[in-house]
């Protein structure tokens, strides 16, 4: 079978040998093999992915006989290359290592962490131990019950993941999986109470209420229309052609039993949906009584709410009508107006249903953790971690959420333009050949615009945070644009009056590597704050039910107990990007950079302008030029000597001497002297073109 070169029809399977490097160039070339069903591409060891939106055949068992054990340039480009690659690091140095796979909503993240799972899971276990076998079941199940809960139909996406998600896998020292450890971020939990024009809420809703036998549908107050319902028929396409809720809930039902949630729990976790469900339709009216306060309009689906969480009707009304607060030493209890009751009603249910999902998460992680599984450690333990996380966002309107999910791609862009930078270096270092500097464009600039202490963005936003109710999202922006007057990349209408392309007065903009993106500072304080009153906290901490009580532990506090302001949800996210961005730096890292070929979910449509902007943002020209400004191209003498031996007439059939030698014995016969050098364990070669030469002269053999 043929190695990297798969035949000039196919275009090439690294773009680091492309004869020139061009957008043209590379466009070209990516197209090809698209429209050839060739969907990978390497970029040295980092695999180009372009969504076929058409299911393939080259992900079963005999593909997976091809790459096991392999080197990367052995077989064409495959996603499997790099799974084995990561894991035949981590097995052969016992070394972290790690998958970075990133891309726009719809480009096949998803997809790819779960082949490169399937993969390992395929490789592993040769003896076939009932307890790893359990493990691997339990790890790719996970998937099922997160995509539930987590994911939702959006325009860009039928099944697009709305959370960030990083899976640890725990290896023995055999490379057998012994269990794993997933750590979620930033469920758009927005998403609960609204959603545009043709998208859903998430999955599971659904689920509930397609796949629910009778009984259990009764039992919970719905009907099978989930039409009837505000929170999850807005979008109005409860329908979608490509998903089948009613299988969905079986398959969810059943991962969670297979996964060792107890019954209980699983009944619970359907409780809390069906009480979502029945918040949305929840009214109030104004007291006739005393007209600033409200009272509820139809107290049945209270009833019904409270009787689904376990708690006394009399206390959810209140807290839904009321807001206890402590001035003074008193405390006293403050009717809440109508729109800050609906305000209150739509936090609460988003809160609900984002504690649930963290429960979740915690407890897939009690069922895939190697100790309370009862998996011992021997030996040295290791890991392989997979990220999946959400791409660079740009809408019509971008908010509070697409700026965090943009600031955590420059992050990640950060770390990925250090990382093969110092990779290289590391392995010149290595194989003691001399390293040349390669000028790349840093985008710390824009990290520390968005992160730095007191001056940066989310600095700025806390603070105005801290005065509640006497700062404006307006006199926030006011506060950047005194504070960031003279940053580059940040601007805004009373900085740039003459600038056309800032719609409002209430954007800012900022210049990320990826392009311009505007953002309207239009609930930025009150996302950031997160506010959830105390009287919920406490309400669902008094739930007769202990996963509920125990989904809100701070609930406990009484209302005098002066508490510690909570962290807000701009600097939580921050920590918890930075902390993830330390934990990918401490392993070795492979990369898969996925593309969306088209908006339609078309497989034959390859749109040159789409692609092209998502080549340039992803860096990927730029990544091919770190790559060819030193050696394009590097291989173990052995591995050398074995694929080019038949080209050289010293060499050819049989080579008695040891492998640098036969090497060189074919560099120099061929008269490549001057463009390779000889490190420790591997030839390096600089100029794409003399592997162009020794490939074609090999394939005229
Ligand atoms: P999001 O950021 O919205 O979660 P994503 O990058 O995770 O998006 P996926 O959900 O992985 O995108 O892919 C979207 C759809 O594209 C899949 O549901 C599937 O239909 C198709 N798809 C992706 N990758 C492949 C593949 N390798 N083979 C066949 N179809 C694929
Ligand atoms: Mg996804």
């Amino acid at each position: 079978m043929a190695g990297i070169h798969e035949g000039p029809e196919y275009g090439i399977g690294d773009f680091v040998l492309l004869r020139q490097l061009t957008l043209d160039g590379f466009m070209e070339n990516l197209k090809l093999r698209f429209q050839k069903g060739k969907i990978y591409t390497y970029i040295g060891e980092v695999v180009v992915s372009v969504n076929p939106y058409r299911p393939i055949d080259i992900y079963n068992a005999s593909y997976v006989e091809q790459y096991r054990g392999r080197e990367i340039y052995e077989r064409p480009p495959h996603i499997f290359a790099l799974a084995d690659s990561a894991y035949k690091n981590m097995k052969r140095n016992s070394k972290d290592t790690c998958i970075v796979i990133s891309g726009e909503s719809g480009a096949g993240k998803t997809e790819a962490s779960k082949i490169i799972m399937r993969y390992i899971a395929a490789v592993t276990n040769i003896s076939g131990q009932k307890e790893v076998e359990r493990v691997k079941e339990i790890l790719i199940k996970s998937n099922i019950i997160l995509e539930a809960f987590g994911n939702a139909k959006t325009n860009r996406n039928d099944n697009s993941s709305r959370f960030g998600k990083y899976m640890d896998i725990n290896f023995d020292f055999k490379g057998d999986p012994i269990g794993g450890h997933i750590n979620n971020y930033l469920l758009e939990k927005s998403r609960v109470v609204y959603q545009q024009e043709g998208e859903r809420t998430f999955h599971s809703f659904y689920q509930l209420v397609s796949g629910a036998p009778e009984g259990l549908l009764s039992e919970l107050k719905l009907s099978r229309d989930s039409n009837k319902y505000y929170y999850i028929s807005q979008g109005g396409s409860s329908q979608v052609s490509t998903i089948n809720d009613k299988r969905d809930f079986k398959s969810v039902n059943d991962a969670m039993k297979a996964s060792g949630f107890a019954p209980d729990h699983i009944k619970t976790l359907w409780r809390i949906v069906a009480a979502v469900i029945h918040l949305g339709s929840v009214k109030f009216e104004a007291d006739p009584d005393q007209h600033e306060q409200v009272i509820i309009s139809n107290i049945t689906e209270v009833k019904d709410i409270a009787k689904l969480v376990s708690v006394q009707v009399e206390d959810l009304k209140k807290a839904l009508c009321f807001r206890t607060i402590a001035a003074g030493g008193q405390v006293v209890e403050k009717g809440l107006r109508e729109s800050e009751a609906y305000y209150a009603r739509d936090a609460f249910a988003k809160a609900t249903y984002d504690r649930m999902f963290s429960w979740i998460v915690g407890r897939i992680n009690e069922a895939i953790d190697p100790k309370v599984i009862g998996m011992k450690y021997v030996g040295k333990n290791t890991v392989i971690g997979v990220l999946d996380i959400y791409g660079f966002e740009i809408f019509d309107n971008n908010s509070f959420e697409q700026f965090c999910i943009n600031y955590c791609n420059e992050k990640l862009q950060q770390l990925f333009i250090e990382l093969v930078l110092k990779q290289e270096q590391e392995e010149y270092m290595r194989e003691g050949i001399e390293w040349q500097h390669v000028e790349y464009f840093n985008n710390k600039v824009i990290c520390d615009l968005v992160e730095q202490s007191h001056k940066g963005i989310l600095a700025i936003l806390d603070e105005a945070c801290l005065n509640v109710g006497k700062v404006t999202d307006i006199m926030f922006l006011q506060a950047m644009a005194t504070k960031l007057n003279k940053h580059d990349r940040f601007t805004c209408r009373s900085l740039n009056p003459t600038d056309k392309t800032l719609e409002h007065d209430r954007d800012f903009r900022i210049k990320h590597y990826a392009g311009d993106v505007s953002y309207s500072v239009v609930g930025f304080l009150d996302k950031n704050k997160d506010t959830l009153f105390q009287d919920f906290k406490r309400l669902l901490f008094n739930s007769k039910d202990e996963l509920i009580r125990a989904m809100w532990p701070e609930g406990k506090q009484s209302v005098t107990e002066t508490t510690r302001r909570p962290v807000t949800a701009g600097t939580n996210f921050k920590n918890s990007i930075v902390a993830l961005v330390e934990n990918l730096a401490s392993k070795e890292p492979h990369y898969v950079r996925c593309i969306k070929p088209n908006e339609l979910k078309s497989p034959s449509v390859f749109d040159d302008e789409r692609v092209g902007h998502q080549v340039r943002y992803l860096g990927l020209m730029e990544n091919v030029r770190v790559r060819r400004a030193g050696f394009a191209f590097r291989m173990h003498y052995d591995r050398f000597l074995l694929r080019y031996k038949c080209i050289c007439t010293k060499t050819w059939p049989v080579y008695r001497g040891g492998d640098v030698d036969g090497t060189k014995c074919i560099i120099n016969e061929k008269g490549f002297q001057d463009d390779v050098k000889y490190g420790r364990s591997k030839i390096f070669i600089r100029s794409p073109q003399t592997l162009f030469s020794l490939e074609e002269t090999r394939d005229a053999k």
